[in-house]
């Protein structure tokens, strides 16, 4: 018995909060970008943000969690995007709520508060409810009596609805190697009328029958082993409890529809939608797969572009340009025809944003890029249909190839039902089903990409040699001590060495090798700063002296997997060996390039907001050693009086020279002191701030950030901008230099600034009056240039006239002449007809070492016949060109202009032939 409709809101309140009853800390979601693992797209489970808690090399300040986490799934074997809104329960963007144990509490406790917050709390029928726990279909591992047991004690449970299911259902595995371990289900019965395969003979309804009438709601992981290789399965010191929930399933059990759509998630979307159209209930149904598809997608978008993805055209960016331009499509499909997702953002904005409150502050920046991207699109189509247009119009027959439609969509984003319903229209029908074909060999690309750095053998190899590693004591359990900050040098070993993804003892000059050693210097990409380079070398000792005993130039250093750092180099000379001492040297120089721009980038960031307001948010960054680009939220470009007073106060906060200093803090506590979060990082419970200003005193910047900082503002040196534009969407990027950077730029500006001077003879104070003198100078000589050209061309012009031939009764001249541009050509053209009033004239002159033809043909003689374009054209075919324009006027190029007295010499010929003379 259902007491009242709670609100989907309600719901993940009342969920979080059972939990934290029993013990359990809030933890948020994090981003639908995942943090640290290359392998995966976008966030798509509960898990992936404790996966390093899982693998035993990571640590919390809790043992028991709880969360409601932000999931994408699209391209996927059971989530490709063309069926989303088609049904009423695969969504693209969807939340999974899960309760956690590491190694704290275990099946006992899970099964019980599972139980107790279904029935108890939320007042599902127990007789709906059924469990399902593992049993071997193939007779190796052990069945799981013990979960079995704690549910068939659970108050009210009816023990024949306690059931076994093998390998596929329940057992669950993170990968070909590591945690796994056997899970129990909880299925929902919806009653014999939820049935979609009634009438189908021989079909009995069941757990795990997919008719509809059984539903998944909430699946308890139980990982209490460690798979090792295909054949072994070693048990795990500490067992762990990882759950998840579809809470859009859930809210539909709890609010008694039958479709996640009814749900008070998704109605304010779609109701938002009705009301921008107008319909009516009825037509709103008509149209249910479009409703469904926008309010779906309009949910993905919002919550990607908070999470800081933009449309673009490869990866995550390309699915989000996916989604968004599909809901687009069928927003036009049931009537609109100006860009309304930011509406349907707003909703979704207003409906989560209490609990997703990133969306909130993000707002502007959401909608933005959300119109903008809308906006594109529809230019795209236009050019499309254009493009469509041309197409029908050079076929043939009366089919349009499926190659040609797919290229339509492909590169047009012209989808399949408008070419299809334009060319309806027009009386062609499209191949379909080669368009499929195209379109499915592009899917399968679409797919790949999911695993777009590293494939699944790669990193398993990195993940065997980290065990390895720590199984023979050469690494403790938390893996590489990874410290950038301290030093940038340090006395280690070397104890490991792979090539190839095998670790092997000794390598030999050439080899190309990545180093593993137990702690180490080097800076790994991350946040936007740039990898550290450096040397691993053995040193002689300090009294002999001398070159290395072996030497590896190291040109980044890399962490393929949690706990695992690898310095990838080539060596240089000797043969370094696995447990020799070594030294482990970060380019010191370089470093301080690095250190400098990214200390610059939270300055520019601040006075960014300074300057131009706090909508600006920090879209993108890159800290390289010989610059710094920073891509951030503002809509418009900045006025050279914006841009100089970010660079003034910039340069001012550097010579103030205030301290930067790290500190640790909760991240809840350092966001709302006021440190700057940023998209797309995955922040654990303790996080790093980095504080400029005095203690004490007034904050000057705050940022979370894992990067190197300089210690003292006056280390950066100058800081300059190079330049300032737009990337699109809303978002502009500025490059600048600091320290090294803006020294040798200066000085190569000075250098150029003597260069000129020198040119010019004069000092290089007197540079800009000077070039302004020289440049009216050269203004006055052209203009008198031009007059002499033009009573020049006057005087040839009374030459040229004296070559005139009659061709029936009309003069016609043809000549080749020497002017500087066509423009004089065409004034020789007009002052022939004035002299003549009735006749043709072509002119031909090589300029810039082109042939260019003018042809012109007085009114009258256009009634006969003569055609200045065709004139063109045909004596521009001789000289390797075409052209053409009006009967009375046009112009023509060529290539070759050795030809063109003899295509000129045509012409008489040509107006002959018209006018129907022999001559
Ligand atoms: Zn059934
Ligand atoms: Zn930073």
């Amino acid at each position: 018995m259902i007491k009242k409709t709670l609100t989907s809101a309600e719901i993940r309140q009342q969920f979080l909060d059972f939990f934290v009853e029993q013990g359990h800390t809030i933890v948020p979601s994090a981003s639908l970008v995942p943090a640290d693992d290359p392998t995966l797209l976008f966030t798509n489970a509960g898990m992936n943000q404790f996966k390093d808690m899982f693998l035993g090399v990571g640590t919390r300040p809790y043992k028991r969690a709880v969360d409601t986490q932000k999931c994408m799934r699209v391209a996927g074997k059971h989530n490709d995007l063309e069926d989303v809104g088609r049904d009423t329960r695969h969504h693209t963007l969807f939340e999974m709520l899960g309760n956690w144990s590491f190694g704290n509490y275990y099946k006992k406790e899970a099964i019980a508060w599972a139980w107790q917050l279904l029935t108890d709390v939320w007042g599902l029928e127990k007789d709906r409810l059924w469990a399902t726990c593992f049993k071997d279909d193939k007779g190796n591992l052990e069945t799981d009596e013990e979960a079995a047991a704690y549910w068939r004690r659970q108050p009210g449970m009816d023990p024949s609805r306690v059931l076994y299911f093998g390998r596929k259902d329940n057992f669950w595995e993170m990968g070909e190697t590591g945690p796994c371990g056997p899970c129990s289900e909880i299925h929902y019965d919806r009653g014999p009328e939820a049935c979609e395969m009634k009438g189908v003979p021989g079909h009995v309804c069941g757990v795990n029958v997919d008719c509809g009438r059984f539903f998944e709601i909430w699946n308890l992981v139980f990982i209490q082993y460690n798979r090792v290789s295909a054949t072994q399965l070693d048990p795990l010191p500490a067992k762990h409890v990882d759950t998840g929930m579809g809470f859009e399933r859930v809210v539909a059990i709890l609010q008694g529809v039958d479709s996640n759509y009814k749900t008070d998630l998704f109605t304010p979307i779609m109701q938002r939608v009705q009301e921008m159209l107008g319909h009516s209930d009825a037509q709103m149904e008509e149209n249910i797969v479009a409703y469904r598809v926008i309010a779906d997608h309009g949910r993905a978008v919002t919550f990607l572009i908070g999470d800081g993805v933009l449309p673009g055209n490869v990866g995550r960016s390309y699915v989000l340009r996916m989604i968004l331009r599909r809901a687009a499509r069928f927003g036009r499909k049931i009537g609109f025809d100006r860009p309304f997702l930011a509406n349907v953002a707003d909703v979704v904005i207003e409906t989560m944003g209490p609990h997703f409150t990133e969306l909130v502050t993000r707002r502007d920046y959401i909608l933005r890029a959300i119109t903008d991207e809308e906006e594109r699109f529809q230019r795209t189509l236009d050019l499309g249909l254009s493009r469509l247009d041309s197409v029908l119009a050079s076929l043939e027959g009366k089919t349009v190839p499926g190659a040609e439609a797919f290229k339509l969509y492909d590169t047009f984003g012209l989808a399949l039902e408008i070419t299809r319903d334009v060319a309806q229209e027009r009386g062609y029908t499209v191949d379909e089903a080669s368009f499929q074909e195209a379109l499915a060999q592009q899917r399968e690309k679409a797919r790949s990409a999911e695993k777009f750095e590293m494939d699944d053998q790669t990193l398993a190899a990195y993940h065997a040699a980290l065990r390895q590693l720590q199984e023979n004591g050469s690494l403790g359990e938390k893996g590489v001590d990874h410290d950038p900050y301290t030093l940038t040098e340090m006395e280690t070993t070397i104890i490991g060495l792979l090539m190839d993804g095998q670790l092997v003892t000794q390598v030999k000059p050439g080899d190309k090798v990545e180093v593993i050693l137990p702690a180490t210097p080097f800076y790994v990409e991350s946040g936007g700063q740039v990898a550290d380079v450096g040397v691993i070398a053995r040193l002689p000792d300090a009294a002999a002296g001398g070159e290395p005993l072996w030497e590896i130039a190291i040109g980044e250093a890399r962490r393929p997997v949690t706990g695992l750092v690898v310095h990838v180099g080539e060596v240089m000379s000797g043969k370094p060996r696995v447990g020799e001492p070594c030294w482990a040297l970060v380019d010191y120089d370089r470093r301080w390039d690095i250190m400098r721009n990214h200390t610059a980038t939270h300055l520019l960031h601040n006075q960014l907001r300074a300057v131009l307001g706090t909508h600006v948010q920090q879209a993108g960054s890159l800290v390289a050693p010989e610059r710094l680009r920073f891509d951030f939220t503002h809509s418009a470009m900045l006025t050279q009086d914006e841009l100089d007073a970010v660079v003034r106060n910039v340069n001012t906060l550097i010579l103030s020279n205030y301290p930067v200093n790290v500190h640790y803090d909760n991240y809840k506590d350092a966001v709302s002191a006021g440190a700057m979060a940023l998209f797309g990082e995955k922040y654990g419970d303790v996080v790093r701030v980095i504080r400029t200003g005095w203690p004490g005193e007034q904050i000057i910047s705050q940022e979370l950030c894992g990067g190197t900082h300089v210690s003292m503002t006056a280390e950066i040196g100058p800081f300059l901008v190079l330049s300032e534009g737009s990337v699109g969407a809303g978002i502009r990027r500025i490059e600048a230099v600091t320290g090294r950077g803006a020294q040798g730029f200066i000085l190569e500006r000075l250098d150029k600034m003597s260069n000129a001077a020198a040119y010019l003879l004069c000092g290089p104070d007197e540079l800009d009056r000077k070039v302004q003198d020289t440049l009216e100078q050269l203004q006055t000589a052209q203009k008198e240039l031009a007059r002499t050209r033009r009573q020049m061309a006057q005087h040839d012009f009374e030459a040229l006239m004296n070559t005139v031939q009659t061709v029936s009764d009309v003069p016609v001249l043809a000549a080749q002449v020497s002017v500087a541009d066509v423009d004089a050509m065409r004034e020789m053209t007009d002052w022939y007809r004035a002299r003549v009033h009735s006749g043709v004239v072509v002119l031909g002159a090589t300029i810039e070492g082109r042939p260019q033809i003018v042809a012109a043909v007085t009114e009258d003689l256009t009634q006969r016949g003569l055609h200045a374009g065709k004139l063109a054209g045909s004596v521009a075919k001789v000289v390797g060109g075409g052209g053409g324009g009006k009967p009375t006027l046009a112009q023509a190029g060529g290539r070759d202009p050795k030809r063109l007295a003899e295509a000129l010499a045509l012409v008489p010929g040509l107006v002959g032939e018209t006018l129907g003379v022999r001559r």
